[in-house]
């Protein structure tokens, strides 16, 4: 039996003066486990990563790798065996996998929490009910899972953006979709698996907002973050006092603390939102969707905050007393896709050099062995005094690296 997690506290503790090292695992190698493990080892603890790729960045540097898939028995064994907490990087874990380790570990998220953000029908059927108390409801959508479902889709939706019900990220298993007569062959495109399709929205801007709470109910929130897409993948994020205005900060943590709350959710949550123009004329807040875990949005808290995301995810799932960060500076993070490690299909080494003699430049290279277009290879935090500062370095580092141009 998992010990009583409401009262679950586990402190750092070293095999040869206390016994057992404290070990916290990661379902998922990726660089969000990455920057758990390197958060988790900085505060004394030891990790294990379950994760099938051998290069995986998470495994390469922590104390345990299991190389295995999710739901093998005999590696969810040796976790749970190794492991006084297990905590996951990606939403799209099977959900039997962390239920047969809440069996004897404590695991947060929990598996329930984890199903709403694996599936856009669930998710979207939770923020609708949420709405009532977080007072910020889902963009205006409609389900297909059938045939007879295409014909009951309001004009209203169009145009619309498909989106099929799991495993999308970063734009992934979407399609723009013009009109009801582009709808069934938009469907058919995706396999007629089920789907939410959703209105498109004129978006003033996007946000998020990253909220930690523990066992007990305490919830803590990162500052607001404003967020850029480019092509469905988060391209930036902007953290600075006055970034969005107030009332749509104080609105948007708030709603963010409530759906954690109406989850009954443990550990770290980010809440996407859409700023929109609202019935009354002025902007106005929609729930876009969910990640059960630490965002890339959050990455800037590294450096620009005194605890990070990371720090707030060994703090949830080790049952230690959560603080709300401070913003320390203002900051600018850019995403470091893979595309630019080509040059005219050529492979090449982007210019670290050129952008480590900036000023308040922080790189984070996730160690991946294999630059692919579209794949998050690392990403910068630029801090500044001042956001203006920050932009104007990253400014310089853009034209460095080549980046969206
Ligand atoms: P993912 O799971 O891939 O992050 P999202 O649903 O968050 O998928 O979509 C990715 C991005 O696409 C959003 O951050 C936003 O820029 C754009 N987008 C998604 N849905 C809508 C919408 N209904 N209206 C306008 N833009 C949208
Ligand atoms: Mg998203």
């Amino acid at each position: 039996m998992p010990p009583n997690p409401d009262h679950f506290v586990l402190l750092p503790a070293f095999a040869a003066t206390e016994g057992r090292p404290a070990t916290l695992g990661v379902l998922g190698g990726g660089q969000l486990g990455f920057m758990f493990v390197q958060a988790a080892q900085r505060m004394g603890y030891r990790t294990a990563v379950l994760d099938p790729d051998a290069n995986s960045p998470a495994g390469l540097v922590s104390h345990h790798h299991f190389q295995a898939g999710y739901d093998d028995a005999q590696a969810l064994a040796a976790m749970s065996r190794v492991c006084d907490a297990v905590t996951t990087e990606f939403e799209n874990v099977p959900a039997h996998t962390l239920e047969t380790l809440a069996k004897t570990t404590p695991v947060s998220p929990q598996a329930h929490a984890v199903a709403v953000a694996q599936d856009r029908v669930v998710e979207k059927a939770h923020f609708q009910a949420s709405a009532a108390s977080s007072g910020v409801g889902p963009v205006p959508y409609a389900v297909l899972t059938t045939d007879s479902d295409l014909a009951r889709v309001p004009d209203a939706l169009f145009p619309a953006i498909l989106k099929t019900a799991r495993m999308g990220y970063d734009g992934k298993g979407q399609l723009g979709v013009a009109s009801a007569e582009a709808l069934a062959s938009a469907w058919q495109a995706l396999q007629q698996v089920p789907c939410v399709l959703e209105k498109r929205m004129p978006l003033i801007a996007e946000c998020s907002v990253l909220v930690a709470r523990s066992r007990q109910g305490d919830c803590v929130n990162l500052p607001v973050q404003l967020n850029t897409h480019v092509e469905g993948i988060l391209a930036r994020t902007e953290v600075f006092d006055g970034n969005l205005a107030p009332d749509l900060t104080a609105r948007a943590v708030d709603a963010a603390k409530k759906i954690a709350r109406e989850l009954g959710y443990v550990g770290v949550l980010c809440v996407e939102f859409f700023v929109v123009t609202g019935d009354d004329g002025k902007p106005g807040l929609v729930v876009n969707e969910i990640a059960p875990r630490p965002h890339n949005s959050g990455h800037y808290s590294i450096e620009a905050c005194d605890v990070s995301q990371f720090s707030l995810q060994v703090r949830t799932l080790a049952g230690l007393p959560l603080v709300q960060p401070r913003l320390l500076a203002p900051a600018v993070m850019l995403n470091l896709l893979g595309d630019i490690w080509f040059n005219s299909g050529e492979l090449r080494t982007p210019e670290w050099d050129q952008v480590l003699a900036l000023p308040g430049v922080h790189l984070h290279l996730y160690g991946k062995l294999e630059a692919r277009k579209g794949r998050k290879m690392g990403h910068i935090t630029i801090t500044a005094t001042r956001i203006e500062d920050a932009r104007g370095v990253a400014q310089e580092v853009q034209s460095i690296l080549g980046l969206w141009h």
